[in-house]
């Protein structure tokens, strides 16, 4: 989608500190970190959000976790541990929509969310 940021992204037409990259997904730092580690992981097709995702994206779905455990051992979180965040349209929080999983994690992290 041509005047989505994320997809720019995935074009590099707009810079990002790129963590992974793989033939589905792509993974960045967030440009505002919410936590010492903060990375998002996007499908490479744009997706609005994962209220759009159809059965067919079973496989894309699966990679995306797959991708943002592997991005936690990748940046040292994996122990002692960390959170996967998917805000989900207005009330959920979503401010870029093309779908991504916040990967948190350098910290201890409150719950419940505000
Ligand atoms: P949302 O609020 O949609 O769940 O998350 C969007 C995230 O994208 C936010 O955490 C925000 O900081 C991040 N973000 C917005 N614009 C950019 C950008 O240009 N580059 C990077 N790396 N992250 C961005
Ligand atoms: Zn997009």
């Amino acid at each position: 989608m041509s005047d989505c940021l994320f997809c720019k992204i995935v074009a590099r037409t707009i810079p990002a500190p790129l963590v992974y990259e793989d033939d589905l997904v792509v993974a960045f730092d967030d440009i505002n970190p919410q936590a010492p580690i903060h990375t998002l992981v996007i499908p490479r097709k744009h997706v609005v959000s994962l209220a759009e995702l159809q059965d067919s994206d079973a496989e894309l779905l699966g990679r995306l976790l797959l991708v943002g455990s592997k991005v936690a051992k990748l940046k040292g979180i994996a122990e002692p541990g960390y959170r996967v965040v998917v805000n989900t349209g207005s009330h959920g929080g979503q401010s870029v929509f093309h779908l991504h999983l916040h990967v948190l994690g350098g910290r201890h992290l409150a719950w419940p969310p505000g």
